[in-house]
């Protein structure tokens, strides 16, 4: 189920739904998906699907897991890249072979343990991981020129907009019942919006979950 087949078509499927950043495809190519689920989910890893991480969460869909860091990557590479909602992992560790630093957040703690052994594992060592509320952003860390997320809030938190250096790409679901996949790049002028595509994705809570 993992073999190397499996994996090959996994990508074509990306490449066939318009994906076609090389360097992100190779990252997935190479990625152990199945590693980031529980062993009964395994087997299901190199499909293109969300899979149940527990706690009502899913480990994101490869497709939109591509998508969206082929969107974070589409104006010039990125140094510092803030990421909320990195439940499993999965799409932290994409993200750390393709930018400088990963800053992650979840506010789940069991998710987040979990997904440290992970990294660790695979020797990922420019990730930090924090539990804590991703919608108020990493305090201290301010200014980064990339931020994903993978919870929906109705509108963008302005703390959010406030870390996103000049010149940085926010890509995020916005909206309740009906999700849009949004792109912000912060100009010198001020904010530029671009909505890309509908999308389904867990809400942004507030608070944590110990
Ligand atoms: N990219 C992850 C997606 C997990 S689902 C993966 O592929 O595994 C989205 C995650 O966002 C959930 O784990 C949920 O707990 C988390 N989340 C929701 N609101 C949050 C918030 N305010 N701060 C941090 N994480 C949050």
């Amino acid at each position: 189920m993992t073999s190397q087949r499996t994996r090959e078509r996994l990508i074509q499927r990306l490449v066939d739904q318009g994906i076609s950043n090389m360097a992100v495809l190779d990252v997935i190519r190479t990625t152990p998906r199945h590693l980031f689920l529980d062993e009964a989910m395994a087997h299901r890893a190199y499909e293109d699907t969300a899979l149940p991480i527990g706690f009502n969460q899913t480990l994101s869909q490869p497709y939109i897991v591509a998508r969206m860091t082929e969107l974070l990557l589409a104006s010039g590479p990125r140094q510092r890249v803030l990421e909320i909602g990195s439940g499993s992992g999965y799409q932290t560790a994409v993200l750390a072979q393709l930018v400088g630093e990963v800053y992650a957040m979840e506010r789940i703690k069991p998710l987040l343990d979990k997904s440290r052994q992970r990294l660790r594992k695979l020797k990922l060592r420019n990730v930090q991981l924090r539990h804590a509320d991703g919608g108020l952003g990493w305090d201290g860390q301010g200014d980064f020129d990339g931020i994903l997320s993978a919870a929906s809030p109705a509108t963008i938190p302005h703390e959010l907009l406030a870390q996103l250096a000049v010149g940085g790409r926010l890509v995020m679901p916005v909206g309740e019942d009906r999700q849009q996949l949004h792109v912000v790049t912060r100009t010198d002028q001020g904010f530029e919006t671009d909505i890309v595509e509908p999308v389904r994705f867990v809400p942004l809570r507030p608070g944590t979950v110990r």
